[in-house]
């Protein structure tokens, strides 16, 4: 037995699952890693994989990039936690204010979760109306407001936890990505306080918007005072130094960010227009707090991070780097006969397997699982470490170069010249 699957043993045993977080479980035992550097994760056995799941998306300029380090190193040195304000947390939201069209304020948060959940109640509480609109597909943490699948009909959503209030979930409606008629068609029936949603989709798989999408549900939100929510915390800081509204020019109200403004430390933001984020505590009466909330040292490592991203072109470098590889990828698809596509952005991509295209939710959560399993399967037995559930996105950064690309360019002929039709 290797070390992996005795610990994991050890980790079923204490903890639901063995794992700390649904997606990190495979079968038949997750990898436990004990270290990353770079792009490289090893693990406990003393494997080696390039890492393309990137810890879901934070790892951008790579682990242990020695910038982020010596930062965060030296506010660990100055002390992790006070509970007071500290100016870490004030450079990091300077830079976010800088950085950020919709961010004229800024609240600091946890995580994504967090700051997700807090958006939704600010929009609630400034608008003081109950319903709000998210995406089929759409993901925003796991909180009550945001656990919620489609109902039938017109009605609002039904939980899609267990132990998630139906009366919570009803206040959930659900639209269809780039489907404006079907957001159009909710906020006409109903006051809707925010629509919520990721500008670029990351959690069905990476499923970029239609030309002019984003312009439209900008346009149909503003007729109808409801506060737009970009769900940035994928592609904050990765889309583009500005995220996805910058990439795409359409600012919204409200923005949320999480991963990478925390350069590898738990963090999370919520921001937005000022005369919405005055309502926020203590300025204003809608609560939101937290003990570690502004954490100086996921501050610091995160400006170093977004300091790092923002120098020398490194966002076009990335994006390069990786629209070469993914078009490698299709290239070994199309020889292969294997049906599928690969959908790519700045520096993210995903392979769907068995469907033409991915424009929405529901085209992408038709995409066949099992040969992704297949797919994971073969790059792990040859040195690569993808997101071990489909439908999540692969993730570059800065540290994936020459020799590691080869890894993954010599992985990826090399599955599908295995399932060659
Ligand atoms: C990861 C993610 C979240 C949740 O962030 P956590 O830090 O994991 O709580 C929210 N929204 C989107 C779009 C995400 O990808």
């Amino acid at each position: 037995m290797d070390r992996s699957a005795e610990l994991y043993e050890r980790s079923k045993k204490v903890t639901p699952g063995g794992v700390s977080s649904p997606v990190r479980a495979f079968k038949p035992n997750p990898l436990f890693i004990a270290e990353g550097h770079g792009c490289r994760l090893k693990d406990v056995d003393g494997r080696e994989y390039v890492d393309l799941c990137m810890s879901y998306g934070p790892m951008i300029t790579g682990y242990g990039c020695p910038i982020v380090e010596k930062a965060a190193m030296a506010q660990i040195s100055k002390g992790t936690v006070y509970g007071a304000p500290s100016e870490p947390e004030l450079d990091l939201i300077e830079r976010i204010v800088k950085e950020v069209p919709s961010a004229d304020m800024v609240r600091l948060s946890c995580s994504g979760t967090e700051a997700t959940m807090h958006a939704i109640r600010v929009a609630r509480g400034f608008t003081g109306r109950d319903d709000i609109i998210k995406m089929n597909g759409g993901f925003h943490g796991a909180h009550d407001a945001a656990l919620v699948a489609a109902g039938s009909g017109s009605a609002g959503g039904v939980p899609s936890s267990k132990g998630v209030l139906a009366d919570v979930a009803k206040h959930t409606f659900t639209a269809q990505y780039n489907d404006i008629q079907s957001m159009s068609d909710i906020l006409d029936k109903q006051d809707i306080a925010c629509v919520i949603m990721e500008p670029i989709m990351g959690n069905v798989g990476v499923v970029t918007p239609e030309k002019g999408y984003l312009d439209e549900v900008r346009k149909v939100t503003k007729e109808h005072d409801t506060i737009l929510i970009f769900d940035e915390v994928i592609t904050g800081f990765r889309a583009s130094s500005g995220g996805a509204q910058l990439r795409y020019g359409v600012t919204p109200d409200m923005t949320t960010m999480g991963k990478i403004i925390g350069g590898g430390f738990a963090a999370g933001a919520f921001m937005g227009r000022k005369d919405i984020l005055e309502n926020v505590a203590p300025q204003g009466g809608i609560y939101a707090a937290g003990t570690f909330a502004g954490n100086p040292v996921s501050a610091a490592a995160g400006l170093a991070q977004i300091d790092l991203m923002c120098r020398n072109d490194n966002y076009g470098k990335l994006e390069k780097r990786t629209e070469r590889l993914v078009s490698t990828i299709m290239d070994c698809m199309a020889d292969s006969n294997v049906k599928g596509c690969v959908n790519s952005v700045a520096s993210m991509f995903s392979v769907f397997f068995g469907i033409d295209r991915a424009t929405t939710g529901t085209e992408a959560m038709a995409a066949d699982r099992e040969m992704y399993d297949r797919m994971f399967r073969y790059m792990l037995d040859h040195g690569v470490y993808l997101p071990p559930s489909a439908l999540e996105v692969d993730f570059m950064s800065l540290a994936h170069r020459g020799e590691d690309i080869a890894v993954l360019e010599e992985g990826f002929k090399g599955f599908f010249e295995s399932v060659k039709k």
